[in-house]
C-alpha cells in the first residue's frame, strides 16, 4: 500500500512524524507536506505562482504551498503511482465543528477525497502537544482498522480528533457529527505604533452547542472522534422548499 501523509503545520511538526511513523505500519510511506505553517488555508489552491518542490531525504518532500498544493503535487508528480491511502495530519490543535471549513489539514484529506483517494485527517484537540506522541500506537490500530473496512464511501473523508488526554486515558473511540461552535469577541482591534488601527482575528472566547454524539462532546468526554465527512454541501432537505418560491427572471 503507498500512502501519502500531509498536514498543514509544515513538513517539520512533529505531528506529521508521529502519523507517517504510524502510517509506515501499513505500507510504504511518502510525506508531502509544505515547507512552513499553512493553518487555516482551508482548501486554497496556488494558481497564480509556480510551486516548488524540494527533497528532503528519501520519501520525504516539502513543497512551498498550501496542503491542498501538495497533494496536487504529489498525486501528479512526485510520487511513481496514485496512492492508496492520503492521511492528513497531526494537526497541532483541534478540528472540530466549524473547524473543518477552515482547516489545511482537513483540506489536504479532502482534496485527497476529490482525486477519488481514500483519506483521513488527524488532529490532536489539545493547545500543547503534551501527549501527542503517546498516540502512536493507538493511530496504528485505528488506521488499520479503517483500511481493512476498506470500501471508503465516496465523496467522504474521516476526520478523526484526538482528546488532550495520555493516550492511555482514552475511555475508546466515538463516530461522531459535527458539534456548532460560536466564537466570543474573536476580533481583537488595536493601534498600531503608527497610529494606525489594525484587526486580529482568532482567540477570544469559545462556546459550543455539543450536544451528546457530537465531536466535541466525544473528545470533552475522553474519547477519539470519527467524523464522517461528506463533501456534498448541498441542503437536500431545502431543495423543494426553495424550488417552491418559483424563482425566474
Ligand atoms: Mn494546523
Amino acid at each position: 500500500m503507498l500512502i501519502l501523509c500531509t498536514n498543514d503545520d509544515g513538513y517539520l511538526a512533529p505531528g506529521i512524524g508521529i502519523l507517517a511513523d504510524a502510517a509506515r505500519t501499513l505500507g510504504d510511506v511518502h510525506v508531502v507536506a509544505p515547507d512552513r505553517e499553512q493553518s487555516a488555508m482551508s482548501h486554497a489552491l496556488t494558481m497564480h505562482f509556480p510551486l516548488r518542490a524540494r527533497k528532503v531525504q528519501d520519501g520525504v518532500h516539502h513543497v512551498d504551498g498550501t496542503p491542498t498544493d501538495c497533494v496536487a503535487v504529489a498525486v501528479g508528480a512526485l510520487l511513481e503511482r496514485k496512492p492508496d491511502l492520503v492521511l492528513s495530519g497531526i494537526n497541532h490543535g483541534p478540528n472540530m465543528g466549524e473547524d473543518v471549513l477552515y482547516s489545511g489539514t482537513v483540506a489536504g484529506a479532502m482534496e485527497a477525497t476529490i482525486l477519488g483517494i481514500p483519506a483521513i485527517a488527524v488532529s490532536y484537540a489539545g493547545r500543547s502537544a503534551e501527549h501527542m506522541a503517546g498516540y502512536g500506537p493507538l493511530l496504528e490500530t485505528l488506521l488499520s482498522q479503517m483500511v481493512r473496512e476498506g470500501d471508503f464511501p465516496r465523496e467522504t473523508l474521516l476526520n478523526i480528533n484526538l482528546p488532550p488526554i495520555p493516550a492511555e486515558q482514552v475511555k475508546g473511540v466515538q463516530v461522531t457529527r459535527l458539534a456548532r461552535r460560536v466564537y466570543l469577541d474573536s476580533l481583537t482591534q488595536a493601534v498600531d505604533p503608527n497610529g494606525r488601527p489594525y484587526f486580529w482575528i482568532g482567540g477570544g472566547e469559545v462556546e459550543w452547542s455539543a450536544p451528546e454524539g457530537t465531536d466535541f462532546h466525544a473528545i470533552n468526554t475522553g474519547h477519539i472522534s470519527v467524523t464522517p465527512l461528506h463533501l456534498d454541501l448541498t441542503n437536500h432537505a431545502l431543495l423543494a422548499d426553495v424550488a417552491a418560491w418559483n424563482l425566474s427572471v
